[in-house]
């Protein structure tokens, strides 16, 4: 594996697994439908798909095996994680960027976009309205840049934990910003983060070198593809990958994904926490080559069939897309969704009704405030969860436990789900929302089996109806 960064950096796992004749080859078999059955059924019995399996399902194009498709990820969802969706909003801290990626607004060349760096005061605005509407989590967002190096995120992680407005608080605050050396991952795991996204972009080396440039740090391919192997040595277990699709192919993204999945999953014993699938967007002084852009049913059949290729690797679908399309999509196993998204610098008070085009990196497509995304949910019978009980009492390695151990999303999961849920509807919900929640979580309370964790689960809604506690996760 070269790099244009001195190689006793990489991990010791550091090896080029993307096989772009091999994926090219796969892409190019025609649909076996014996290799098809014989996928789906090993994703049914929940294991992860290898690459050529995860092929076998993207060969499918007949409407009738698209629907098997759509019908086997419904109900590996409903399976696996229930009907949980977990919420949280990204916070954009500074858009210094010293890259030039051609399908960004924030990049070097642009010289429209207005650039900032949120100094601890405007930080502070941002989080106490965004804890003022009810968010727990939070994903802060840097380009890359010298100032932003670990100890500058590290610093702004401190700072949002360390707020409070009313009865709420940041609970876990998650990153994506540049990749790090070890150092740097140490250090920021330090700081506390919850997961560090890097999303490889494109898989395509290609593609990569031509919408990135070979003389910036992001034009290191190696560098950046390497990075969460970085973050796990340096003991961030927690990390989530992603590819940007429209720049290439979206067969290749979605092996290079899978082909990234496993690679961690053999080296270090833990797959990512979870997958992110954006689709390129329209930016401002950004003018998008279409040849690679991904319809709506191409979008549909890749989020189903990532679902099927790792079970247990949360997916997140973010307000790039519209609200149908979220809605659609989420029932195929997207397990954390944003809302109430801005993503200008400083939009969470400064913004109007219309986004600030020149400080944001592209157009987002649902800019539904929260209580409106946490009514649809309810609605549609989601439980709208902001827990983040596992990460804060030190269960380390949760999304192993969640699905290893039997009946801890019974037990804990579901519990904690309903109780932050309730903290929501009582703090922050309108009248609307608080009664389509107070509907759901009557529902689910009947559908709990009776015994101590069920009164002890009715005693902890009771205190956050009746008094002033909060935080009570189990
Ligand atoms: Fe910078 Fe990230 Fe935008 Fe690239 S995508 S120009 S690295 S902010
Ligand atoms: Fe995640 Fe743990 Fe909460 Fe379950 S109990 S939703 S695994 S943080």
């Amino acid at each position: 594996m070269t790099s244009l960064s001195d190689t006793t950096k990489l991990s010791a796992s550091a090896r080029d697994f993307i096989d772009e004749g091999f994926f090219h080859g796969l892409i190019a078999q025609p649909f076996d439908r014996g290799a098809f059955r014989e996928a789906l059924a090993k994703s049914m019995a929940k294991e992860a798909l290898s690459v050529e399996e995860t092929a076998a399902l993207l060969a499918a194009e007949g409407a009738d095996e698209v629907e098997t498709l759509f019908d086997s990820a419904r109900r590996l969802k409903r399976d696996v994680y229930g009907n949980r969706i977990v919420l949280f909003a990204p916070l954009y801290l500074g858009n210094e960027c010293v890259n030039d990626c051609a399908y960004c607004a924030f990049r070097r060349s642009n010289r429209e976009v207005v650039r900032r760096t949120l100094a601890p005061e405007d930080i502070r605005a941002q989080v106490e309205v965004l804890v003022d509407k009810g968010h727990k989590r939070l994903i802060l967002v840097f380009g890359e840049h010298p100032r932003y190096d670990a100890e500058f995120i590290g610093r702004c992680v401190r700072q949002v934990y360390a707020i409070r407005s009313g009865h709420g608080e940041i609970r876990r605050v998650n990153i994506n910003a540049a990749p790090l050396d070890h150092e740097g991952f140490a250090t920021v795991k330090e700081a506390g983060i919850g997961t560090y996204q890097v999303f490889q972009e494109t898989y395509h080396h290609g593609t990569y070198r031509a919408v990135h440039g070979q003389n910036t740090r992001k034009g290191d391919y190696s560098w950046r593809l390497d990075a969460l192997a970085r973050a796990m040595e340096a003991g961030c277990d927690d990390v989530g990958i992603g590819a940007l699709f429209g720049l290439y192919d979206w067969r290749f993204e979605t092996l290079g994904l899978v082909a990234h999945a496993l690679h961690l999953q053999k080296h270090y014993g833990v797959g990512p926490h979870t997958i992110s699938f954006p689709r390129l967007r329209p930016a401002q002084g950004v003018s998008l080559d279409d040849t690679y852009k991904v319809g709506d049913p191409e979008f549909k059949r890749l989020v189903a069939i990532l679902r099927l290729a790792v079970p247990y690797t949360g997916m997140i679908l973010t307000a790039r897309e519209p609200p149908a399309l979220r809605r659609e999509v989420m029932a195929f196993g997207v397990s954390q969704i944003d809302a109430g998204t801005r993503i200008e610098l400083g939009g969470y008070t400064e913004g109007g009704p219309e986004q600030a085009v020149d400080r944001e990196q592209f157009h987002i497509g649902d800019v539904r405030p929260l209580d409106d995304v946490m009514r649809d949910l309810l609605t549609d019978g989601y439980i709208p969860s902001f827990c983040t009980a596992c990460y804060r009492l030190g269960r380390t390695g949760e999304h192993f436990m969640e699905f290893a151990i039997p009946g801890f999303i019974q037990n804990l999961c579901t519990p904690n789900a309903l109780t932050t849920l309730h903290e929501y509807l009582v703090d922050y919900a309108s009248p609307e929302t608080r009664e389509a929640g107070r509907r759901l979580i009557r529902d689910e309370l009947a559908k709990l089996p009776e015994g101590p964790r069920k009164t002890e689960l009715i005693d902890r809604l009771r205190r956050i109806e009746e008094t002033e506690e909060r935080d009570l996760y189990l």
